[in-house]
């Protein structure tokens, strides 16, 4: 048997069946009309947007990074919650649109925008955060051409990283964000060339799990916007702060203290430089947000023992839930938090590894696990669904539909 990562305590079960949004699975299953299901559940974003509002400073904004999970359902309930939202693509800049959010506040970050991306963003009035210098002359040629003042920011590529953060998105060599060394002259020349000017981005990282590695990383982040911003000599409306903030999917793997990172982002920013004092802050999260919130669930199609190894092969699989398998920005496999949804809260009484219906070994969504024992057509809820899941998974691979899903 090997052990899984804990189930968040907003689950709980009627009856012996699991509740998502206060509904049973079946009745959630019943109104999509199949499996398999992501379910999101609007009430646990709220709580955490709540919780985050709470422990941090009043002058820092919460942005929902929206490549997290870009259903528009889930956008437009963190539209009516958030200050702002990230967006990645011209696609998600579309979505984020439509969900009332005000193009005001919101912002599109990501390497390698395309002419008709950065045009659609700046006639909409979308702030565009520039991963480079090139990127920065195109984005002030289609302004001109459009006739529409460019809202710039610059996305700036730190000399630090957050340490032991899952995914390195700053420090170092980088494809994102614009080193250091060339941002000042870059912020000038907008400034000069009459852009609107909306100041910093700085991301340093993803999935961090170290209170610690977070209170510093930020720490740096607002030192750093007081440097540039000084030797730009101009103050940024704007500092984003990044994000990083992680949840714990792993045996052994704890929850942050963001009470503990607010106080001290609450300090970092008291004590910020002069040339920054007039400046606003935000914070963007995907991840933290609505990780916690999404809850994959995939019918038992076959039960079957193969040398003495139980395996319950489930309509679903890593072409819908690509980082339960293992297979997305993880070194060793490890399990996430999975349940027999049907007969949740049910004592254990086997060892059965959860597979899914695609041909091939990676295709592992749980691996030796206890399980109470379940019979074809019983439903199997994989948790921490509801980030990077179903968008960011193979949905195409081998034919099979992709996955349903619904907010509650
Ligand atoms: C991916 C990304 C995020 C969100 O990261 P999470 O770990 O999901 O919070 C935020 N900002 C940028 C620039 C990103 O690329």
């Amino acid at each position: 048997m090997k052990p899984m990562g804990t189930i968040p305590a907003d689950y709980v079960a009627r009856d012996g069946e699991l509740l998502i949004g206060g509904r049973t699975v079946d009745d959630l299953i019943g109104e999509a009309g199949d499996t398999p299901l992501f379910v999101y559940d609007r009430a646990i974003m709220a709580a955490r947007v709540a919780r985050l509002r709470a422990a941090l400073p009043p002058d820092v904004a919460i942005h929902y990074a929206m490549k997290a999970n870009p259903h528009p359902g889930v956008v437009a309930a963190f539209a009516g919650m958030v200050g702002g939202i990230d967006v990645a693509s011209a696609g998600e800049m579309r979505v984020a649109l439509a969900s009332g959010m005000a193009a005001d506040d919101i912002s599109f970050a990501g390497p390698g925008k395309r002419d008709r991306e950065l045009e659609a963003a700046i006639a909409a009035g979308v702030t565009i955060n520039l991963e480079s210098l090139a990127e920065g002359v195109r984005a002030l040629g289609i302004g001109a051409r459009l006739g529409v003042r460019p809202r710039l920011a610059v996305r700036v590529n730190p000399n630090f990283e957050i340490r032991g953060s899952g995914m390195r998105m700053g420090g170092g060599a980088k494809p994102f964000g614009i080193d250091e060394d060339q941002v000042v002259p870059l912020c000038r020349d907008m400034i000069a060339a009459g852009a609107e000017w909306r100041g910093f981005h700085i991301f340093a990282g993803s999935q961090a799990l170290d209170a610690d590695a977070i209170i510093e990383a930020q720490a740096a982040t607002v030192a750093l916007a007081g440097r540039l911003a000084d030797a730009v000599g101009a103050t940024p409306p704007l500092v984003n702060l990044g994000g990083g903030l992680g949840i714990p999917y792993f045996p052994g793997e704890l929850p942050l203290d963001v009470e503990r990172i607010g106080a001290a982002l609450a300090e970092a920013i008291a004590a910020r430089a002069p040339s920054i004092a007039g400046s606003g802050f935000a914070v963007e999260l995907g991840r933290w947000l609505v990780g916690e919130a999404g809850v994959y669930l995939t019918r038992i199609v076959d039960r079957k023992e193969s040398h003495g190894e139980l395996f319950l092969v489930t309509d679903g699989g890593l072409h819908h839930q690509l980082a339960a398998s293992g297979n997305f920005g993880t070194v060793v496999r490890r399990n996430y938090p999975v349940a027999v949804a049907t007969r949740f809260g049910q004592a254990a009484d086997e060892t059965a590894s959860v597979v899914g219906c695609l041909c091939t070994p990676l295709d592992r969504l749980a691996d030796k696990v206890a399980l109470p024992r379940a019979e074809v057509g019983d439903v199997i809820a994989v948790f921490m669904a509801g980030a990077y899941g179903a968008s960011a998974s193979p949905q195409a691979f081998l034919g099979h539909p992709p996955a349903l899903e619904m907010i509650v």
